[in-house]
């Protein structure tokens, strides 16, 4: 086993941890923590991906399968820090921008972007309640810090 494989596999259990604690956020701060650790997660991956491309290059070796897997852990990081993003968007209310993407202030009804209309979802009951909930939890928050 290679340096560059070690580094993966140590990278990958690591990604592997960070996926779990994903699914469980529930709040606001969570959710930002969480995609702290994804994006940390991410670039440690790039570098990896740099450190074998660079191996590659001095050794001669092929490297094309470790490369394609590590690509593929790349995407779904990628993939897990989207709809990390979109649940953090959701809890504040923002309006994802269907044609660019980009997430707008609740009541807009351009997006700020592209000037694309937004279509403004109605939200749910679960939504609402965890709303209340996050509020709540802001004012007790709040409170402390007086
Ligand atoms: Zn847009």
């Amino acid at each position: 086993m290679s340096m560059i494989d070690d580094v993966w596999v140590n990278a990958k259990s690591a990604a592997e941890s960070v996926g779990k604690k994903a699914g469980k956020v529930l709040d606001r701060s969570k959710l930002r923590l969480a995609i702290m650790d994804v994006k940390a997660e991410l670039s440690k991956q790039y570098r990896v991906l740099g450190k074998l491309c660079y191996e590659a290059y001095k050794t001669g070796k092929d490297y094309t399968t470790g490369r394609q897997s590590l690509l593929e852990h790349i995407a779904e990081l990628n993939k897990q820090l989207d709809a990390l993003r979109d649940m953090l968007a959701n809890s504040e209310k923002k309006v994802k921008c269907s044609s660019c993407g980009t997430y707008n202030p609740p009541k807009a009804l351009f997006c700020s972007k592209c000037g694309a209309r937004l279509i403004v979802k109605s939200s749910g009951e679960e939504d609402l309640s965890q709303q209340e909930l996050l509020d709540f939890a802001e004012t007790i928050l709040d409170e402390e810090e007086l």
